[in-house]
């Protein structure tokens, strides 16, 4: 509480709990702690309240300007401040699908203020999660969020980020992406925003299925594409990745492109093996093994992500298309294998008597190449393992004899 002296009335005490009183002349402060008690009340309860508790003299001729008002110049109230300041950030969402709404809700929990703007509305969900939505972004960019969180799908962050008012928002925004690809929007962002507005691109390794509970030991790639020179971005920039060192994410720093490159042979296979699985339709068993658990896992963990986040995987990311050809190829390397292995067998079986007269040793077919003596054909060898000649498939079916693998 502050109480002016007005000319003429007698020196003002000045409080002990106060750390501002000697500086503050002539303001007349009451001890902060009794000020806690009394700021419920009016100016005069307040003055009854320093008659009861304050020095034994009149009051007379003291005027209330304030009760419990922090002033500027309050070195607590500015301490606090400060505190807050460089651990709390004020959040803004863009695209508050499945994700966008996962990292809020931490992000809440943690102390920070969250906003959000989406296609959607989400009002009713947002509230319940404790964050304020914005349908019109306009609205939400003059809320002025020190972080924009760009969490849209990758297909549509183009065109949601074109369609951002972003000469609305502070000059010195820092702009994070969590897109599952990065050179795509690092070029964007680098593009399509101003110089003076800083860059995080970054990608959580996890999703809302892989990172349900605990976060400890999940990896959290990112890059600092564009940080201004200012000690107060960069410790805005320390702030936003605390948050995750402090969940226990695994904190790894590394480039846009490389992380592309290595992204499309782990994460675009895991969604692509996923997939196929899923496309299968695998049935948990009453036998199932640990391995069958973990790929009905991998199902569920890959299908529950939109379509849409799958296939910008493989569109933005210019390894991906290698990286499934080379899926291709090692699929049918394996097949070649299985089904190899199943024509020697099978044509020993079809012809026993010739394989019984060939010698051990293995001899030359006529064409000049050695070959082993198991397999030495008597037929002209197929193109396809298993596709034997019509006549000798006709001699299998006429006789009824079975292939025992
Ligand atoms: P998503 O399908 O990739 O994206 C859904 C979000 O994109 C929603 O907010 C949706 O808005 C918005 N959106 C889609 N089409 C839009 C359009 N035409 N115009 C405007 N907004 C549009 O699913 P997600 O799982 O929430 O992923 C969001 C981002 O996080 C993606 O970039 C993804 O790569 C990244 N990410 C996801 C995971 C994960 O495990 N899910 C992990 C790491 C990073 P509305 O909901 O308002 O329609």
């Amino acid at each position: 509480m502050m109480l002016h002296q007005s000319r003429g009335a007698a020196p003002a005490h000045t409080g002990t709990c106060s750390t501002t009183a000697n500086q503050l002349q002539p303001l007349f402060i009451i001890p902060s702690c009794s000020t806690r008690r009394a700021s419920a009340h009016s100016r005069r309860s307040a003055a009854s309240l320093l008659r009861a508790t304050g020095p034994q003299r009149s009051t007379r001729g003291l005027r209330v300007l304030a009760i419990d008002a922090a002033q500027p110049f309050d070195f607590e109230h500015r301490m606090r401040q400060r505190i807050n300041d460089e651990t709390r950030l004020k959040v803004g969402i863009v695209g508050f699908g499945t994700f966008g709404q996962f990292l809020a809700k931490r992000l809440v929990a943690k102390g920070h203020q969250v906003i959000a703007t989406s296609r959607t509305p989400y009002e009713e969900i947002a509230r319940k999660i404790g964050v304020e939505f914005y349908q019109d972004v306009d609205d939400f960019c003059e809320e002025h969020p020190e972080v924009v969180l760009l969490a849209s799908s990758i297909l549509s962050t183009e065109s949601v980020l074109r369609n951002l008012p972003v000469q609305r928002l502070k000059r010195n925004t820092l702009f994070v992406d969590v897109l599952s690809v990065k050179v795509f929007p690092k070029q964007l962002l680098l593009r399509e925003l101003p110089p003076e507005v800083d860059i995080l691109c970054s990608h959580p390794m996890f999703g809302p299925d892989s990172g349900k509970g605990s976060w400890a030991g999940l990896n959290f790639m990112y890059e600092k594409v564009r940080i201004g020179a200012d000690p107060k971005r960069e410790r805005r920039v320390e702030t936003f990745l605390k948050f995750f060192r402090e969940e226990g994410c695994n904190m790894v720093e590394m480039t846009c492109e490389e992380h592309d490159r290595q992204a499309a042979s782990t994460q675009f296979i895991t969604h692509t093996v996923g997939r196929i699985l899923g496309t299968m339709q695998l049935r948990s068993t009453e036998i199932n093994t640990k391995g069958f658990d973990a790929l009905l896992n991998l199902v569920n963990n890959t299908t529950n992500d939109s379509f849409e986040l799958y296939y910008g995987l493989f569109l933005y990311n210019q390894n991906a298309t290698d990286e499934l050809e080379r899926l291709e190829k090692a699929f049918d390397t394996v097949k070649k294998q299985l089904f190899g292995r199943l024509h020697d067998i099978a044509r020993q079986q079809l012809f026993p008597m010739v394989d019984a007269r060939s010698t051990g040793a293995g001899s030359g077919n006529g064409n000049g190449i050695v070959v082993p003596a198991s397999s030495q054909p008597v037929l002209p060898a197929p193109r396809e393992p298993l596709a034997l000649p019509a006549a000798t498939q006709q001699q299998q079916y006429a006789s009824g004899k079975t292939i025992d693998v």
